[in-house]
């Protein structure tokens, strides 16, 4: 690829509401916290819980894969739990596909266009920051919760403690940022918000079949910035397309949305 224009940025931005409690496992560095062995991300800064971006871009990206049956075959991780992911091997298998173009491929590939989504990593609110701190808690912010892992072959159960972020809170501002490279990227723009439908009918972190991480992306606000907008902001202003709309609008009025950021991006 020699030369390749950024159209423009669509940002959407919103909140992502905990609806079970979720558990993105933190760093497992061999230490008990609290003698709680499976701890949750948090950042060090502040010891607040937040969702790594590429927690949800990960879980986007494998939904997305097995929704369009891509064949597994690069591995993430080795062992248990092993990790197999879909990655594009050459330019016409890449030429035709949807989730490397959005999600990416690893390492410098020529065929290769760039990213087409970020996803940044989203904070626990403020509200809630403040909510959770006067609550009496063993670790600050979250609950523990025992679960007993039930031994296959002895029926013995294992009692082992995880450490989640409670149902009720909301983790914001989230930010997915969808770069715009050619013409058919509005379809590729598609592709996100299915995917983030996936995400909300399934689960984040981990411990999903326990019922943990259920979520749902709210008050959803979708900004378009044209190639135009950074060179001047002044004569062509970024534009909110949609304001605090919930996921199911959103797709609900899908092809009006696409048709207006179209139309934005045309006349750029
Ligand atoms: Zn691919």
């Amino acid at each position: 690829m020699d030369s390749i224009t950024l159209k423009g940025k669509l940002i959407i931005s919103g909140a992502v509401c905990v609806k079970t409690g979720l558990h993105i496992g933190g760093a497992s560095t061999g230490l008990e916290i609290g003698g709680i062995d499976n701890i949750v991300v948090r950042n060090p800064v502040d010891d607040h819980p937040y969702i790594p971006g590429s927690s949800l871009k990960g879980k986007m990206r494998s939904l997305m894969e097995r929704r369009l049956g891509l064949s597994l075959n690069r591995y993430v991780r080795r062992g248990k739990p092993e990790v197999r992911i879909h990655e594009c091997d050459d330019a016409t298998q890449y030429a035709e596909c949807n989730v490397c173009k959005v999600f990416g491929v690893a390492g410098e590939k020529e065929f290769a266009t760039p990213t087409r989504l970020f996803v940044r990593d989203v904070a626990l609110s403020d509200e809630d920051v403040e909510r959770l701190a006067v609550l009496d808690t063993e670790l600050p912010y979250t609950e523990v919760k025992w679960e007993a892992a039930i031994d296959r072959i002895t029926s013995a159960a294992v009692p082992r403690q995880f450490e989640r972020v409670p149902a009720g809170v909301a983790f914001k501002p989230m930010q997915l940022v969808f770069n715009f490279y050619e013409g058919d990227d509005l379809r590729l723009l598609r592709r996100v918000f299915e995917a983030m439908e996936l995400v909300q009918d399934d689960y984040l972190g981990g411990m999903g079949s326990r019922g943990y991480g259920e979520i749902a992306f709210e008050k959803l606000t979708l900004t378009l910035k044209t190639g135009n907008y950074y060179e001047d902001p002044q004569t062509s202003p970024a534009q909110d397309i949609r304001e605090g709309i919930s996921l199911k609008e959103l797709r609900e009025e899908e092809k009006a949305i696409l048709g207006e950021i179209e139309r934005a991006l045309g006349g750029d």
